[in-house]
């Protein structure tokens, strides 16, 4: 069933868990995470960077697949279409391509602009029953091994932009894109608190959490974080099961140079993955 985020999230908020993020690149990948979702009778959100919409062909393509696969498998589970750190265009977009919800990601422009650009779109995703994720400050996303801890955003702007009307907040507290390198100095639960003190009910959205220790994905549900992303961990989890297919020489026996045969090991591994993590995030059986 696609729905906007709105609803899950703030039953999630509710009820102590998280929902899941889970970026999509393709067929399989999409095809995957919905029937984990089903299976695990959890409410998902799949992520579409610009990126991936791109090289899916468009977010109308995007959005169609969708959509026709959520009818074609039966999938009963809300699941929502979501932009994620989508620039202003895209955000236009993607509303129009049908998506059910949108990042809009204006980290770049001064505030007063960031503001404005939000609360148009704000606008837009009410009329439309859509939701809205907005960032405060900028998630880092080096992999270098240089930057030990991640932006914390500042607590007092991040009530300001939940108070434009938004559904889902983004913040930086210590966490970051991709890999997560060795000196990293851990999520800052005080930033954390301080933030979620200030917006109350407002589901909050943690972004990079690949490599996060599960203790503090833990604390950081208990602290009002409502949906985390995930990422990179499929990505991993999907090439290494592939490579093996590769070493073991498998596509060479039989008739195992078919497409179908070469990607499932890859899609079993995204699923476990998906599967894991909807576990931790206490989101199974929730939909
Ligand atoms: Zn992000």
């Amino acid at each position: 069933m696609l729905v906007s985020a709105k609803e899950m999230l703030q039953k999630a908020v509710a009820g102590h868990y998280a929902v899941g993020q889970f970026n999509i690149n393709n067929l399989e990948w999409t095809k995957t995470i919905l029937l984990t979702a089903e299976e695990c009778k959890s409410p998902v959100i799949l992520g579409v960077s610009s990126g991936a919409g791109k090289y899916m062909s468009g977010f109308k393509t995007v959005a169609a697949m969708v959509g026709a696969m959520v009818d074609d498998l039966g999938i009963t589970v809300p699941v929502a279409t979501h932009l994620d750190h989508g620039s202003y265009d895209a955000c236009l977009q993607c509303i129009d391509a049908g998506f059910t919800s949108i990042m809009f990601d204006g980290s770049k422009y001064p505030i007063e602009e960031n503001v404005a650009k939000t609360k148009e779109l704000i606008a837009i995703c009410k009329e439309k029953g859509m939701s809205l994720e907005a960032e405060v400050g900028a998630i880092g996303g080096e992999e270098d091994g240089v930057i030990g801890q991640g932006e914390c955003a500042d607590p007092k702007e991040c009530k300001m932009i939940a108070d434009l009307g938004v559904d889902m907040l983004a913040a930086g507290i210590g966490n970051i894109h991709g890999k997560y390198p060795a000196n990293w100095a851990g999520l800052s639960f005080e930033t954390l608190d301080a933030i979620q003190q200030l917006t109350g009910d407002m589901p909050l959205v943690l972004h990079g959490g690949t490599g996060i220790p599960d203790d503090m994905i833990r604390k950081a549900i208990d602290l009002g974080v409502a949906k985390i992303n995930v990422n990179t961990e499929c990505q991993i989890a999907f090439s290494a099961a592939v490579r093996k297919y590769f070493e073991a020489g498998k596509d060479l026996e039989g008739k195992g140079f078919d497409p179908r045969k070469v990607l499932k090991p890859g899609c079993e591994a995204i699923a476990e993955t998906v599967k894991t993590k909807m576990e931790l995030f206490g989101s199974v059986g929730k939909a």
